[in-house]
């Protein structure tokens, strides 16, 4: 069943998404050649301290999956999310996606974002912003009354038609005392099919786009999603109320995505 939030959750899931865009622009800032992945792990674990918060990703692991042993997923070109930290160097070029969550007062907050590692190649640049493109188009049709599907359609269509495919064995998700409540949030598919969107529900929308196949494949570390082809692959997340006046992004602080 979809969980429709009171004002006092949304209050709560206000801040907790400003926690997660807060903290996630301060890791961002860090990223040039040379860190390690394992280094923003840190860095975002500090903050998740300093602030009193829980992480929504450390030790989950739904379905009796080897738990996830960070606070932060980091993910390198290929690699299309749920990348592990680690001691591995970033190289100018990389395009690193970072996806962070976080509870405060009992509620999560979830975003990702997809970001270039000093500069690089035009065939990248693209991807993320039509990525990125493909993220807004979907949160435009986040209107009370639309249906999911609209939302999928919409993110989907964008995508493609710049040349890009959208990931299917990973997608979008209701989010509040749960990081993955439904319904989930599809990629692709129709419009004017599934759940009718209602004020009070909050979805996570979270676009995978690949240069090229969209098929992708799990590595022995039993997390790390790679594209099949091992081409590019871009991410970007929000965390979105409906409202009666629209869509309202609870991810976003100045400076963000
Ligand atoms: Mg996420
Ligand atoms: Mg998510």
């Amino acid at each position: 069943m979809i969980q429709l939030k009171s004002d006092k959750d949304l209050d709560r899931m206000r801040w907790a998404g400003r926690h997660v865009a807060e903290i996630l622009l301060s890791v961002r800032k860090l990223v040039e050649p040379g860190q390690t992945t394992a280094d923003f792990d840190r860095a975002a674990h500090e903050e998740i301290r300093r602030r009193g918060l829980e992480s929504s990703f450390l030790g989950y692991g739904p379905g009796g999956a080897r738990p996830f042993p960070a606070v932060i997923c980091t993910s390198l070109n290929d690699e299309v999310v749920h990348g592990i930290p680690s001691s591995r160097r970033l190289r100018e070029g990389d395009l690193l996606k970072l996806d962070f969550g976080v509870i405060f007062e009992g509620f999560h907050g979830d975003s990702a974002v997809t970001v270039p590692v000093g500069r690089v190649s035009e065939e990248a640049q693209n991807l993320l912003d039509a990525t990125r493109e493909s993220l807004y188009e979907g949160i435009g049709q986040m209107q009370a009354g639309n249906r999911v599907g609209d939302v999928s359609h919409a993110v989907q269509n964008s995508a493609e038609r710049a040349g890009f495919s959208v990931v299917r064995q990973f997608v979008g998700h209701g989010i509040g005392r749960e990081l993955h409540e439904p319904p989930q949030v599809p990629n692709f598919g129709p419009s004017g099919r599934g759940p009718r969107l209602r004020p009070g529900m909050v979805l996570a929308i979270e676009p995978m786009v690949n240069e090229g196949t969209a098929e992708v494949e799990i590595l022995e570390d039993q997390w790390t999603a790679v594209t099949r082809d091992r081409r590019l692959s871009g991410h970007f997340e929000h965390t979105v109320a409906v409202t009666e006046d629209g869509p309202e992004i609870l991810t976003q602080v100045p400076g963000s995505h």
